[in-house]
């Protein structure tokens, strides 16, 4: 049934081609140059409006959706970055800002946080990501659709081939 393979659902990888624009219609992520990014569909691989409106879509299809925050990167929470200094982050040779990390609460609870800024003593972290609070406008192409493998399905992310990391 080629139908329903090349059909986006759960446990589907898909390929999409895509450009990112925000509110005031600046460019902020495409795919032209890096080639179609591959995503697991239904685990949460992409944001959830983004996701959603791929759902039962089929190859070849384009569209244009536009996502509020509270569907995209979340709202932001209106703090401003918190200097940590630079000792906690011993074992890395590079700190730049866009660079993700694992902070935890005061009860063990692990949450992103994104380097927003870097001085020679402090990283100035931030627990809204770069993209919080910013309505996004996509523009979306469905290039492939083949079927998830058991192993996909297990890791919840897409395998490329050669990736080492899993051969
Ligand atoms: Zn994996």
């Amino acid at each position: 049934m080629t139908e329903s393979t090349a059909t986006v659902a759960t446990r589907k990888v898909v390929h999409i081609h895509f450009t990112l624009k925000n509110a005031q219609g600046e460019v902020i992520d495409s795919s032209q140059n890096s080639g179609p990014l591959p995503y697991l569909h239904g685990a949460h691989n992409l944001v959830p409006g983004l996701e959603r409106e791929l759902e039962g879509r089929s190859v070849g299809d384009q569209f244009r959706v536009t996502i509020s925050p509270e569907e995209g990167y979340g709202a932001h929470n209106g703090q401003a970055p918190e200097g940590v200094p630079r000792e906690q982050f011993e074992g890395l040779d590079e700190i730049l800002p866009g660079m993700m990390f694992e902070a935890r609460t005061a009860d063990g609870q692990p949450f992103p946080v994104w380097v927003a800024q870097v001085t020679d003593d402090l990283i100035f972290v931030d627990a809204n990501h770069p993209l919080a609070g910013e309505t996004l406008d996509f523009s979306v192409e469905v290039v492939s659709v083949r079927d998830a493998t058991a192993e996909e399905i297990e890791h919840g992310h897409v395998h490329l081939e050669g990736d080492p990391a899993h051969a």
